[in-house]
């Protein structure tokens, strides 16, 4: 991680440094970015403050403290409510209440927060909020402050949502083509689920579409999308918003090694079976091993996992099959992975996608995921379960062609033959060495928009500049 050095106080003369509140949504693929981000300021001259919700910062300290105490060397904790210090969101019964309750508790302790800060030696100058939670936009505007909306899902997606919020696009979109400007025509499936399945998540599409309510008072609009993967959507963007591209968020150390030590994102919820993993991969033949995960959310049907067992299996090659604890009872009763397997509950999905030893990566396209495998060079297959996931499916297989989408049948499911021709053709069809090829190109890419003069290099100082050279 980035030197600290932001210990001395300022002195009488020099203007005060900038102090960035990072307000992450509450779960693990929103905090990693963000913090992520947080780490690229910090050697620019930025004090950081993350700050999660008291459940989450408890659920990292107890799930893995070592991780939690290293950022916290370089990078300021601090909490706030979302009325559910105890069990989060779990323990708020629905979509709905979670949200009006975090805003209302939310709002007061973070302004209460900020307040604190003032009487400090070091106020909070800026608010780098995630515009699921928008009303942390209002809250640093009543306190004069700087405040940037933090995308953590891709340009396009967040292109068709705003269509949405304005009405361009109403749901359900259940044309056999949709066009949007600068992305390539869409069907249904290609959409978020909440688009063409409407009615399916109605607080979420709320929440989605309410991240739009505020933003043309945002200062800045940051996305973690790269621009040469996404161009004209970004172009698009920026004519409504000051919009920047700044990603991909993942830790420098596997892109452009700017950052000495940064190698993990450091704050998981879920402690990984490292060691488990790492061995294992390291006894495979390179290119060998399939690597299959679902992230922190998605939750597949039993019968989808029979099918995906049945899949993974019969493709004949070895497979690393992340199954949460919470999932793990809708595994096949007669299902022994011994032979080729290892199925674990949590895995370092970093460390893993760059092991030599995998060779394509089954993917529920959590955009998290889908850049790190872009930056990692991995090739996919995509098994998109929900939300946003769909369109990054979509531009996996159309736009990067660096992976094939395992079609679900009418019922939604994949089935075990899907799985299998997929598996084969990504791992040793010719279709597959032609998606390496392209997946050695984007990583080059990837690390580029990272490296110094790159375009996310550039956008982030940008961003410092305007934050430093702020007229108080
Ligand atoms: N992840 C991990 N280990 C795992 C599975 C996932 O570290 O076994 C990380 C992954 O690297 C990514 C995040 O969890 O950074 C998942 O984010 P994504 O946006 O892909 O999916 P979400 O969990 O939000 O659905």
């Amino acid at each position: 991680m980035a030197a600290n050095n932001d210990q001395a106080p300022p002195t009488p003369c020099s203007p005060p440094k900038p102090h960035c509140l990072i307000i992450p949504y509450p779960a693990q693929g929103h905090i990693n970015p963000m913090l992520q981000f947080s780490k690229r300021l910090i050697p620019r001259g930025v004090r950081i403050t993350l700050v999660n919700t008291r459940f989450i910062s408890k659920t990292v300290a107890n799930s893995s403290s070592s991780s939690a105490a290293a950022c916290s060397t370089t990078i300021h904790l601090a909490t706030i409510s979302d009325g559910f210090d105890e069990g989060g969101f779990a323990a708020a019964g629905s979509t709905d209440a979670y949200i009006s309750t975090f805003e209302r508790i939310g709002s007061q302790t973070l302004s209460q927060l900020i307040t604190d800060l003032s009487e400090t030696e070091y106020p909070a100058t800026c608010v780098i909020y995630d515009p699921f939670i928008p009303w942390c936009l209002d809250v640093a505007k009543r306190f004069g402050l700087t405040a940037a909306a933090f995308f953590t899902q891709s340009c396009a997606v967040g292109s068709i949502y705003y269509h949405c919020h304005k009405g361009w696009l109403k749901p359900p979109v259940l044309e056999a083509q949709t066009l949007i400007p600068g992305l390539p025509p869409l069907e249904p499936k290609d959409m978020p689920s909440f688009i063409y399945v409407y009615g399916s998540y109605p607080a979420a599409f709320d929440m989605l579409l309410a991240q739009f309510d505020n933003i043309d008072k945002a200062d800045w609009v940051l996305c973690n999308a790269i621009y040469e993967l996404e161009q004209e959507t970004a172009d698009w963007l920026s004519k409504l918003w000051p919009m920047k591209t700044i990603g991909p968020t993942i830790p420098s150390m596997y892109l452009d090694q700017q950052l000495q030590d940064d190698k993990d994102y450091g704050f998981s919820i879920f402690k990984p079976d490292s060691k488990q993993c790492m061995d294992w991969l390291d006894n495979k033949p390179m290119g060998s091993v399939i690597y299959v995960s679902f992230g922190s959310m998605a939750s597949l049907g039993p019968e989808q996992m029979e099918e995906l067992s049945h899949g993974l299996k019969n493709s004949n090659h070895y497979f690393l099959w992340v199954v949460r604890a919470s999932e793990e009872a809708k595994l096949p009763l007669n299902f022994d992975p011994s032979e080729k397997g290892l199925i674990v509950s949590w895995c370092p999905q970093l460390e893993v996608l760059n092991h030599c030893a995998v060779g394509c990566f089954v993917t529920h396209c959590g955009w998290n995921s889908t850049l790190e495998a872009l930056s990692l060079g991995v090739p996919m297959v995509a098994m998109p379960q929900w939300t946003d996931q769909g369109t990054n499916a979509k531009y996996i297989e159309d736009v990067w062609k660096m992976g094939l989408r395992a079609e679900a049948d009418q019922d939604g499911i994949v089935k075990r033959e899907v799985v299998e021709k997929c598996l084969k053709e990504v791992m040793a069809g010719k279709k597959g060495q032609e998606m390496k090829r392209n997946a050695e190109q984007w990583k080059r890419v990837m690390k580029e928009a990272a490296s110094e003069g790159g375009s996310s290099d550039r956008n982030i100082n940008e961003f410092v500049d305007s934050l430093i050279h702020k007229k108080l």
